[in-house]
């Protein structure tokens, strides 16, 4: 593209002029009558209004699901939830090219990328359809007694998503709610709401009753807060910034909610001077650059062994550079454009403030020139970053990569743990030995060992330290939507110690 070539923005054919919320079955408006715009990432003009939610509507919405929970979703049998949720992914795969255009068109991501997102996004509820239909309530056998456990849905859980992969994380919770018995409201992020408004179309096609799945758009701070505050949701399950999390987490306190908080993340990748450098350098360069950067399991720093960093360092900064950065629309497309201005300011902010601290810049590091307009950043590589530098810290969010040399495993464990976060971690190494070792001292709630993030959705999902709290992922998602209870029986006489028989005898 040249410099002079106009930036396609027309919003995609069929996206609606105005994001409403979906209630009891209906698209409606928000009771205050209240929109804000929203606009796409490469033109930052709006190209919609979306309901702005309050806690009126979000009111509307809990009481629409927790009719429909007594009403009768709770009670179906796992087979008839299975056969709505497998319905379900046949719609979102009906549907896929159409909402990889929206999510790309409205997140910015690169199109191919958002292509995978719908695949996976249906993924997850066919497999939780197939996970509810085998799962199996325990069974322990004492002496004495017999003891199970019931299984039951907790009720109408509240769904509160972030803005990087939009559909697919709202649908990791949605599937797992919905097939445990739960009803749900979901609130999607501000920034990202086109490709929920999808949702109502496909839930109904499916056959999910109204009121089990509800829709409230809005901001944050309004919508989301009183969904968190309202009495009748006893479960929450969040994605976001560990910021939002404890606000979240301190204003479920009062009402003694279930959590799932998904939180953020700073991990780290750790090469060994031992690996396939070949296949671990494309694991850097994925790993920091996919869904441009804007990934809670970013591997956001890499420890390179110092007997083959400067050579890795002048290998990862050429791959960096040699990345397609353009339109998310051009399927050639590596990095597209960041979600929001105010998300590109404050990543911007972090090669600032990267280059005041002193780290070495040897990739990107501003706006590529032949996109003069829109979010767009050249994807950054920053070497000879200390752990003591905020860009090795914080959470960046963006195509922004630190690079740090570490001289043997001890060190290369401590400055992988040098954080406050804990959610993934990713080591190259041909030493089986050493990868079980050092996988074993490593803060990470997810690690994988000379391979880049393939999710095993059997798996727990979450973080440690601030990362997260609680684990999703196949039967802990049910585990967290539902409430356990356990009945013991008497197998044979139990001895029953006889306080009181003294005073029988007199009577
Ligand atoms: P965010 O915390 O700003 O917003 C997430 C959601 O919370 C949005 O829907 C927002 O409207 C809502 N929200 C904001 N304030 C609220 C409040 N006071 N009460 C209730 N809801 C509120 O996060 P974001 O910027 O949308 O997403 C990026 C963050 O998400 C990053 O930190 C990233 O690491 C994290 N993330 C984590 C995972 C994970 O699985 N651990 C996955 C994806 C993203």
């Amino acid at each position: 593209m040249t410099l002079s070539e106009p930036l396609s923005i027309a919003a995609p054919a069929g996206a609606p002029a105005r994001i409403q919320h979906y209630i009891g079955g209906t698209m409606v408006d928000g009771v205050s009558g209240r929109t804000f715009p929203l606009a796409d990432p490469v033109s930052n003009r709006p190209y919609a209004e979306v309901t702005a939610g309050d806690a009126e509507d979000v009111d509307r919405a809990v009481t629409a699901a927790r009719g429909a929970f007594h009403g009768g979703w709770r009670d179906l049998p796992a087979r008839a939830r299975a056969g709505i949720l497998t319905r379900a992914a046949d719609g979102i795969e009906a549907r896929s090219e159409l909402l990889a255009v929206y999510e790309s068109f409205d997140t910015g991501l690169p199109i191919t990328q958002a292509r995978g997102q719908a695949l996976r996004a249906a993924e997850n509820f066919r497999f939780f359809a197939d996970l509810i239909v085998g799962i199996h309530e325990d069974a322990f056998r004492a002496p004495t007694q017999l003891g199970y456990v019931l299984r039951r849905a907790r009720g109408v859980a509240g769904l509160i998503t972030p803005w990087n992969t939009p559909f697919m994380l709202e649908t990791w919770k949605l599937a797992p709610a919905l097939a445990a018995g739960c009803t749900v409201v979901l609130k999607p992020a501000e920034w990202t709401p086109l490709s929920a408004s999808l949702l109502p179309e496909i839930m109904a096609e499916a056959g999910v009753p109204d009121g089990v799945f509800n829709v409230v758009q809005g901001v944050g701070e309004v919508a989301g807060a009183a969904l968190v505050a309202h009495p009748g949701v006893p479960v929450i399950s969040f994605t976001g910034e560990t910021a939002t999390g404890r606000v979240i987490m301190r204003a479920a306190a009062d009402h003694l909610k279930g959590l799932s908080m998904e939180l953020g993340g700073k991990s780290p990748v750790v090469v060994f001077a031992d690996a396939d450098l070949d296949a671990a350098l494309d694991g850097c360069v994925f790993g920091a650059f996919s869904l441009n950067g804007e990934r809670c399991t970013a591997g956001s720093r890499v420890l390179v062994e110092r007997t083959t960093y400067a050579r890795f360092v002048e290998r990862l900064a050429a791959r960096a550079r040699a990345v397609r950065v353009g339109l998310p629309s051009d399927p050639g497309t590596e990095v597209g454009a960041l979600v929001h201005p105010e998300h590109y300011e404050r990543v911007l902010g972090y090669v600032e403030i990267g280059k005041r601290e002193g780290a070495r810049l040897v990739a990107g590091g501003g706006r590529p020139d032949h996109l003069p307009e829109g979010n767009f950043l050249a994807p950054t590589v920053f070497a000879d970053v200390t752990p003591t530098m905020r860009v090795f810290q914080e959470e960046i969010f963006g195509p922004v990569v630190c690079v740090t040399p570490f001289d043997d495993e001890e060190d290369a464990v401590r400055l992988a743990n040098d954080s406050r976060y804990g959610l993934a971690a990713y080591l190259w190494t041909s030493d089986l030995s050493r990868a079980h070792r050092v996988a074993e001292r490593l803060d990470a709630g997810m690690q994988w060992v000379n391979s880049h993030n393939v999710r095993d959705l059997r798996t727990p999902f979450g973080g440690v330290k601030a990362s997260g709290v609680g684990r999703e992922g196949g039967v802990h998602s049910i585990d967290f939507y539902s409430e356990l209870r356990t009945v013991h029986i008497a197998t044979e006489e139990t001895h029953v110690p006889r306080f009181g028989a003294d005073g029988e005898r007199g009577d």
